[in-house]
């Protein structure tokens, strides 16, 4: 047999798993992975490798040099240009598997765009760590029935569950309980900080199990995993479905559906706000370039525009979506926004 005619699957398709037929299901699965963190550049690598025909990369970050720890596959040049993360990692995952499309929104899922980006998609991994968005794609993927994939990392400790629509299953919401998520209260990794052992390793566990959907097998892992590997501790609970839940017992959706006005958002590892406008739309660079170049350093590329009169930077996303950065201060993000974008 010469070379050509062995599969590059070879390895999954002699895989008691997956064999042959698995494989053609993968290569007819679509998959939208919810941010580019070190958990969502690790599953978009392992999937595209694996041979999942088609992945939507959802974020509107770029990449910075204290991501490059964890975040695997990108690099120095990345960090220093600044450069857009989706961007950056279709090109990458183009290069690993040509038979791949890789399909990417530059944005973060929000109430407003979360139906266009889900409908299509067979399988949803959350790899956000932000507690709203993750809220959101409960919310979302128990409406629109799709299957959804947990996975949170802090420090040595990670957690991960399978989300599948059904009358009898649990959602993320019924595992909350009536906890009361506050937003900016809950610990995150720019506060405790996160091991690039734990974010692979819930990486892999999503992979795993996204396989598994994506073949039609019936191994599944039912339970919640959670582990510690500072602490050597690996721990599986039962998670019951609580037929009060707001979300999967009586659909009193509190973030899908609903439409919200321009917001901010502080930034995990970051130390910038993001502006996310009301009403997106397409921004023309020149114009802008041309308005503040008298003010300060304006370069823009065809995702990016970046702006900086040594006191105030911005990086400017072609929605009309902007990071402020050197900022902790919403009302001082908005200032900026309004004084200097305005849209
Ligand atoms: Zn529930």
């Amino acid at each position: 047999m010469s070379n050509q005619n062995i599969s590059r699957y070879v390895r999954q398709e002699i895989f008691r798993g997956i064999g042959k037929a698995g494989q053609e299901k993968l290569k007819s699965a679509r998959v939208a992975i919810v941010e580019l963190s070190a958990i969502g550049t690790a599953v978009a690598n392992n999937l595209a490798r694996a041979g999942v025909g088609y992945i939507r990369l959802i974020d509107g970050d770029y990449v910075d040099i204290t991501e490059l720890q964890r975040q695997s596959l990108f690099t120095e040049e990345d960090a220093r240009e600044e450069r857009v993360k989706a961007v950056v990692m279709q090109e990458y995952l183009r290069k690993v598997n040509s038979d791949v499309t890789v399909d990417i929104h530059i944005a973060s899922l929000d109430s407003g765009n979360v139906d266009s980006l889900f409908e299509d998609i067979d399988l949803v991994i959350d790899a956000t760590d932000s507690m709203e968005t993750r809220l959101l794609i409960n919310e979302a993927c128990h409406a629109l029935k799709k299957p959804w994939i947990y996975g949170g990392a802090l420090a040595s400790s990670g957690m991960t569950m399978t989300f599948l629509p059904g009358h009898d299953k649990p959602c993320f919401k019924c595992f909350l309980g009536d906890e009361e998520y506050v937003p900016g209260e809950q610990p995150t990794c720019a506060t405790e900080g996160v091991l690039c052992s734990t974010t692979s390793m819930i990486a892999s566990l999503q992979c795993a199990e996204a396989l598994k959907i994506l073949t039609g097998s019936k191994d599944l892992r039912k339970d919640l995993l959670s582990f510690d590997l500072w602490d050597n501790s690996f721990d599986t609970f039962v998670i019951d479905k609580d037929p009060d839940c707001p979300v999967c017992g009586k659909k009193e959706y509190r973030y899908y559906g609903k439409i919200s006005g321009a917001h901010t958002v502080s930034m995990c590892g970051k130390d910038s706000m993001q502006i996310i406008p009301s009403h997106e739309g397409e921004v023309d660079f020149a114009r802008y370039a041309d308005k503040l170049q008298h003010q300060g350093t304006v370069k823009y590329t065809q995702y990016t525009l970046d702006f900086d009169d040594g006191d105030v930077q911005i990086k400017l996303f072609k929605t009309g979506r902007a990071i402020i950065k050197h900022v902790s201060d919403e009302q001082r993000a908005r200032a900026v926004y309004a004084e200097y974008i305005g849209l």
